[in-house]
């Protein structure tokens, strides 16, 4: 891959030991003693870095595995102005495989490697890089929502995300990106249907801004399908909420969603677009 050079300035960083732990964690659906210690381990990792933790709980019925206790775990860098801007991943991996084209092995737990690990990984490693950036004028959220992807019809999906933006204060959250699915090795990120339909500007200038400034190779202007995520909740609140996914991947909802389908290269590169984005959020969102 001769044509990336968007690591460069923070080459000593990489996502490769937050991915490696979570996938020893796996698969880790709730109610599971791994979703336990992963619920941990995120916690810990972000406060040995220096981000202050709290957590959201709430109380709700699975569709496979009945009634289950879910944790949002957020991470808070605060600067000495409210605005905000935020990041989100879930963190629980899917009870069952139903989308294994083996059907014996379709009430299997998906291991998430990507769907759900990769992305969280990427949190992880953005907190490690701000963490040693220096200080911020305006504050960052890390959001970790449980309970994504126990879905068993659109509306039983993402009840972490549904919950909390209920019952947490985002009033100073300006704008976010929400990251699942991204670390295919063949990875491929058109715009995500909900996302520029509801916040066109800010997804034309992240789009525009990996292409051209870091060179990445894998974002697609065109519009790819519409996905129930746990950015929605926010844009029913008028809030910008970009979600970049890969709905293309062929081992989604499968017990084939497993490491060696990673690249943590293209996951690197998503965290040092994050990155960018967290630093210098008015040059994708002029408003800020
Ligand atoms: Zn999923």
């Amino acid at each position: 891959m001769g044509i990336f050079t968007g690591l460069t300035a923070q080459g000593a960083f990489t996502a490769k030991p937050y991915f490696e732990s979570l996938n020893r964690l796996s698969p880790h659906p709730p109610g599971s003693e791994n979703h336990k210690k992963v619920c941990e381990y995120i916690q810990k990792t972000l406060i040995s870095l220096g981000w202050e933790v709290q957590t959201h709980s709430f109380s709700y019925i699975s569709p496979y595995d009945g009634p289950q206790e879910g944790t949002n775990i957020i991470g808070l860098l605060r600067g000495t102005q409210e605005s905000t801007v935020a990041f989100g991943s879930h963190w629980d991996t899917r009870p069952v495989a139903d989308q294994d084209p083996d059907r014996k092995k379709r009430r299997e737990p998906v291991f998430g490697a990507n769907d759900g690990n990769s992305s969280t990984a990427a949190l992880l490693s953005l907190a490690e890089m701000l963490a040693g950036s220096g200080p911020l004028d305006h504050t960052v959220y890390l959001f970790f929502f449980d309970a994504e992807d126990s879905g068993s019809s659109s509306s039983s999906y993402c009840i972490g995300s549904k919950v909390f933006v209920e019952e947490w204060d985002i009033s100073t959250v300006r704008f976010g990106v929400l990251v699942d699915i991204i670390g295919s090795k063949s990875l491929s990120l058109p715009y995500e249907g909900y996302s520029v339909r509801a916040a066109p500007n800010l997804s034309e200038n992240i789009w525009d801004y990996a292409a051209k400034e870091k060179r990445i190779p894998f974002f697609r202007k065109n519009t790819g399908p519409h996905v129930i995520d746990d950015h929605l909740p926010f844009l029913e609140r008028g809030i910008p909420f970009v979600c970049l996914i890969d709905f293309s991947y062929p081992w989604w909802h499968t017990t084939e969603d497993t490491p060696d389908k990673c690249s943590l290269m293209n996951i690197d590169m998503i965290v040092s677009l994050l990155f960018d984005i967290a630093v210098t959020p008015s040059k994708f969102y002029p408003s800020f």
